[in-house]
């Protein structure tokens, strides 16, 4: 599945906290099949092909939408995985950094967005641009600050960073939505991840903690009791939609 032209339809939602107006972006189909659980490493979201492209416009519009907060609500997700995670289950914010909005205000946040209005987002030809290997080479250096940094709070993980923190998991991400389906397809029983990588190797580890966040595209799911779930992408469940 090529990234290049996707669209989503996103909800647009505002909300006034500590005299600061927030943006703050869903998608406005929810998401039927994401599972986010925190693991020993960090956390483990596991996304059928169709909830791969919902993560990467997320991840799309983190790097391009410095004002906006992105939220994927997952908790919610009645979907049951073959390998079941042991660990709480999360939603996942992901933000610029510039914003400097303190993840312990998200919950005050949340229960105070007014209505949205929905916006159609159409992903450009090169979503993710190319990086030169220097520039992955830099982040082992000591002067680096490109780090994603990560918290989780309120069953939710934050994930905030510059353009090019999150740029430099872009092909990660990539590779996920667009190599994932026909890996799948020959072999149903490989392994397709993205391995995104939080945190610093700081000196003040309890701060940003190196860890990962571990992407796997699953295919082996089933619906709670009674539900009913198309496998194909094209057969994507509407779960309830606002529009
Ligand atoms: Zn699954
Ligand atoms: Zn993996």
């Amino acid at each position: 599945m090529r990234l290049a032209g996707q669209e989503r339809r996103m909800l647009v939602s505002t909300a006034r906290w500590a005299g600061a107006d927030h943006r703050v972006l869903r998608p406005a189909r929810p998401i039927a099949h994401g599972l986010l659980s925190e693991s020993r490493f960090g956390a483990d979201l596991s996304v059928d092909p169709a909830a791969s492209v919902d993560f990467a416009f997320a991840w799309w519009l983190a790097a391009r939408s410095p004002h906006s907060i992105v939220h994927l609500p997952l908790r919610t997700s009645a979907i049951r995985c073959e390998q079941e995670p042991d660990g709480r289950r999360l939603d996942l914010v992901l933000l610029h950094h510039s914003l400097g909005f303190p993840a312990s205000r998200w919950k005050g946040l949340r229960a105070r967005l007014r209505p949205p209005a929905v916006h159609k987002v159409t992903l450009p030809s090169r979503p993710f641009r190319a990086l030169r290997r220097a520039e992955h080479e830099r982040r082992h250096y000591q002067e680096f600050r490109d780090h994603l940094r990560w918290e989780i709070t309120a069953d939710t993980l934050f994930v905030t960073g510059s353009r090019h923190a999150f740029e430099l998991e872009g092909d990660e991400v990539r590779a996920l939505v667009e190599d994932s389906p026909s890996r799948l397809a020959e072999d149903p029983g490989a392994h397709c991840c993205a391995e995104i990588g939080l945190g610093t190797r700081s000196p003040y580890p309890r701060r940003n903690p190196m860890a990962l966040l571990h992407v796997e595209c699953c295919t082996s799911h089933s619906a709670p009791t009674g539900g009913h779930l198309s496998p194909s992408p094209a057969g994507r469940p509407v779960l309830a939609t606002s529009l």
